[in-house]
């Protein structure tokens, strides 16, 4: 199998909002519903995730809140963004680099409004390093601290991880387990299934590239259960 694609290139502000909008047009067209995480776990476990599409986002950009989330609300979707909470306010410095882009991301009062509009939270880690190079004391801070942030700042209990470059390794996992999490998503190509490990859970990526057929397509399939909208 081909090593999976770089995260970055993968990401939301690759889909125009007019893109994003009519994919969530088709989802519905489809008879598909957004979900978050946490409803799309608890239907995969008791076999009901039938129809269901959860929508996820990573690294919490400003436009998750600004542009998706009030999208998402007109369809009746909910998704999961996943932030990484030392960043706040900040921007993508893990690879604004490589990108040639600094790019907004929430400020903690745009985390606010996410949640407010109904959206869920989950943790992308402190700072977005690569988690498998850390030493395990280092690396569990970055994954449990976060959560602890979350807690903190918005007194939500965030019970979903995303690997920092979809990166992971057996001790990670180990180590997202030991944080309390109940899932975490890489950036596998795959539709989940109710017997998937929910720390390794695949997504579908959807990025700018990629046509809309090529993505209802996907949609349409009948394995289709959780897929990650970017
Ligand atoms: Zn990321």
């Amino acid at each position: 199998m081909a090593p999976p694609p770089a995260e970055a290139r993968f990401r939301l502000l690759y889909v125009s909002p007019e893109r994003f909008e009519r994919q969530l047009w088709a989802l519905r067209r489809l008879g598909l519903r957004g979900i978050s995480m946490s409803e799309g776990l608890a239907r995969l476990r008791n076999g009901t995730a039938r129809g269901c599409v959860v929508l996820t986002f990573d690294d919490g950009y400003t436009d998750a809140t600004t542009t998706a989330a009030p999208l998402m609300q007109r369809y009746g979707f909910t998704g999961t963004c996943y932030v990484v909470t030392g960043a706040l306010g900040a921007f993508n410095h893990w690879d604004a680099d490589y990108l040639g882009e600094r790019k907004p991301l929430m400020t903690h009062t745009q985390l606010g409004e996410w949640l407010a509009a109904g959206m869920e939270v989950g943790s992308h880690s402190v700072s977005h390093r690569r988690l498998q190079e850390l030493p395990q004391e280092a690396a569990l801070e970055e994954i449990a601290g976060s959560r602890d942030a979350l807690r903190s700042l918005c007194g939500v209990r965030a019970e979903h991880f995303a690997y920092p470059f979809g990166q992971f390794g057996a001790e990670t996992v180990e180590l997202v387990q030991r944080a309390g999490y109940s899932s975490a998503v890489t950036v596998q190509p795959g539709a989940a299934r109710g017997s998937d490990d929910p720390l390794r859970l695949p997504r579908i990526l959807v990025n700018g590239e990629r046509g809309l057929w090529s993505y209802l397509l996907h949609a349409a399939s009948p394995y289709a259960r959780l897929r990650r909208a970017h």
